[in-house]
């Protein structure tokens, strides 16, 4: 596989990498033992110095840094700065409290004095998807620098370029050879990595697919491993929400990243009273998206990443409307250059049409109609899904009871949510397991040691 930089707004190849070698591999491998050796016995807070330096450095050079992220996957520019922004976040973050998260836990036993104690557990492999190509890298970096096991790095073929970039950052803020070693590598090279005895444990983001294979391979060779998969999740909207603020964020909720984003609000459940309304406010706000140029202030809606995700895509929408959903805003033509596509929403769609069940991977909302709250749970509980989900109602209590009854890994009442360092990310059914970020994130590939002292 080719580990290349297509501009998808321009459709212009920017930069073709070679793949790595074994021997390349191989010594990646052994840098990354030799540092966790290193490292096991160093207190935790000394790591944070890097950290810290690692955000300054994405904060200084945040421009530039966001222009190789619109390059390689299309984003606009105003969103790849925010990704920035979010990274410096995340790493400030755990250089502030990883010391904290890991410090020893005393525990009460009658057979002496008893603690746990986080313990590195050695070198990790991180494969990651193209949507937020720096994020993706820094929620797993963060952590795991901290906790003192060195990392390597597959990227998504189309993104190598932000591999390069972040790989570059961080040996410009002084980590020590091995800490975080990109590979451009194939899925052969990625099993035998997986199978190696000093590689601890594998952490994924990306599709169902890859966490099928990725956790077939962990499995196979006893390792730990975190998925971060899929989702269709749900935007609830009860009789008594307030339609006025959902208008405010309906767009965004939908279009942000050009609707590549696994937490996005894929399906829209409407009550009876509200339905109608809905669908002309999502259809406005749909129809004020200006597609077109990610460097422009003026774009609101990206590129897709790449060509071929259109072709998906738009294969997707054809067939959910042959299985007799209705087109209701956009066109079955995707006739824009390289990988622009027109947002698109669809409604009627019954449980029989694949879309009931899929992830649209882009700018596509569904609609769907029910008659009451029990009936809008059961829909969002009704998909292989669950990831995370956004929930309005009048009574912020009782949305929260509701938000409860939804089987995700989060839900988000009264506001479009996000992410954010002290916020777990994370899913449950075929969106994953293993939580991200926050306290929980940190504890994934670490040893919680028990001593027990007579
Ligand atoms: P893929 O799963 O194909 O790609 C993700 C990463 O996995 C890439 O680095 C890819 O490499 C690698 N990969 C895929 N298959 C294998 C394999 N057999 N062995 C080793 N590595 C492999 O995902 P898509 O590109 O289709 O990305 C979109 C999907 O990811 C969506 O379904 C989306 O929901 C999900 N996703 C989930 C997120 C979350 O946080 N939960 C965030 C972002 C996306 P290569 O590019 O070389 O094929």
């Amino acid at each position: 596989m080719a580990y290349q930089t297509i501009n998808p707004y321009t459709d212009e190849i920017i930069k073709t990498y070679d793949n790595h070698d074994d021997a390349y591999v191989e010594e990646a491998i052994e840098k990354g033992h030799q540092l966790y050796k290193s490292w096991r016995d160093d207190p935790v807070e000394s790591r944070a110095g890097l950290l810290y330096k690692l955000a300054d450095i994405f904060e200084a050079r945040a421009d530039e840094l966001a222009k190789v992220l619109t390059v390689d996957m299309g984003k606009r520019f105003v969103e790849a700065q925010g990704e920035v922004a979010l990274c410096v976040a995340i790493a400030r973050y755990y250089a502030d409290h990883a010391a904290d998260f890991l410090k020893p836990e005393p525990i009460q036993s009658e057979m002496g004095e008893a603690q746990v104690i986080s313990r590195p557990t050695g070198v990790l492999l991180m494969v990651e998807p193209w949507n937020f190509p720096y994020y993706q890298i820094m929620r797993v970096f963060a952590p795991n620098y901290m906790a003192g096991n060195p990392m390597l790095l597959k990227h998504a073929s189309n993104t190598p370029s932000s591999a390069v970039a972040f790989e570059k950052v961080v040996k410009e803020a002084g980590a020590p050879d091995g800490s975080l070693t990109n590979l451009f590598v194939d899925y052969d090279q990625v099993n035998r990595i997986i199978a190696d005895d000093r590689v601890q444990g594998v952490a994924l983001t990306g599709s169902e697919r890859a966490g099928q294979l990725i956790a077939a391979e962990a499995g196979k060779n006893m390792k730990q491993s975190s998925l971060e998969l899929g989702g269709s999740d749900p935007f609830i909207i009860l009789d008594d929400a307030d339609l006025s603020e959902i208008k405010k964020i309906i767009a965004g909720a939908r279009l942000y990243n050009a609707g590549q984003v696994c937490t996005s609000s894929k399906r829209f459940i409407v009550t009876e009273k509200n339905y109608d309304k809905l669908v002309a406010m999502l259809k406005e706000a749909f129809s004020e998206v200006k597609l077109g140029d990610p460097m422009s202030g003026k774009t609101t809606l990206a590129p897709l990443s790449t060509k071929r995700a259109k072709e998906n895509l738009t294969k997707q929408v054809r067939a959910a409307v042959e299985a007799g959903a209705t087109l209701a805003f956009g066109s079955l033509e995707q006739n824009q250059p390289a990988a622009m596509f027109e947002p698109v929403i669809l409604t009627n769609i019954t449980k029989d049409n694949p879309a009931y069940y899929q992830e649209f991977f882009g700018p596509v909302g569904q609609i769907y109609k029910v008659k009451n709250e029990d009936e809008a749970v059961a829909l969002a509980n009704d998909s292989h899904y669950g990831l995370s989900g956004v929930l309005f109602a009048g009574d912020p209590e009782h949305g929260a009871e509701v938000a409860a009854r939804i089987e995700t890994g989060g839900v988000f009442v009264n506001s479009f949510g996000g992410t954010l360092p002290e916020l777990p990310f994370g899913g449950v059914k075929n969106s994953g397991y293993g939580r991200e970020l926050s306290h929980y994130g940190i504890d994934t590939f670490v040893n919680k040691q028990l001593i027990v002292t007579k």
